[in-house]
């Protein structure tokens, strides 16, 4: 098995096998955007490989994202928990919060800011992220 350092490096490679000249197969990278994983081509008959690691552009993603929840005068209670759980404060100060001023609930990277998202969701609070979020 020979390393590749370069994903681009597989954009140039021939399209047989070098040992046996059988068309190359695709490895295809798993479909989870958090985990790193494997892409590259095997030979389907031989088993010659170039693999690299496959990095999602979600973990490439240096940017900083905020996820702000939106001002409420009847905010329901799984609103509430999250936000008293994110902002460290009782569920009283949180409901006067969020009465008040729309809340940012996070600042930080593109993976924690997925996997909050995903809370956000199963708990169906509503919420905006900026910058534009794309994953
Ligand atoms: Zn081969």
């Amino acid at each position: 098995m020979e390393a590749v350092d370069q994903f681009e490096t597989l954009d140039r490679l021939p399209a047989v096998c070098p040992r046996c000249e059988t068309a190359f197969e695709p490895i295809q990278p798993d479909a989870d955007p958090t985990a790193l994983s494997e892409t590259g081509w095997v030979c389907p008959r031989c088993g010659w490989s170039i693999v690299t690691t496959f990095v999602p552009p979600l973990l490439a993603d240096q940017g900083d994202y905020d996820i702000i929840v939106p001002q409420t005068a009847n905010p329901s209670a799984d609103l509430l928990k999250t936000v008293a759980k994110h902002l460290a404060v009782g569920l009283l100060e949180a409901k006067r919060t969020i009465s008040e001023n729309d809340v940012r609930l996070f600042s930080g990277s593109a993976l924690d800011a997925y996997r909050l998202r995903d809370e956000l969701r199963r708990h169906g609070v509503d919420h905006t992220i900026s910058p534009e979020f794309p994953y």
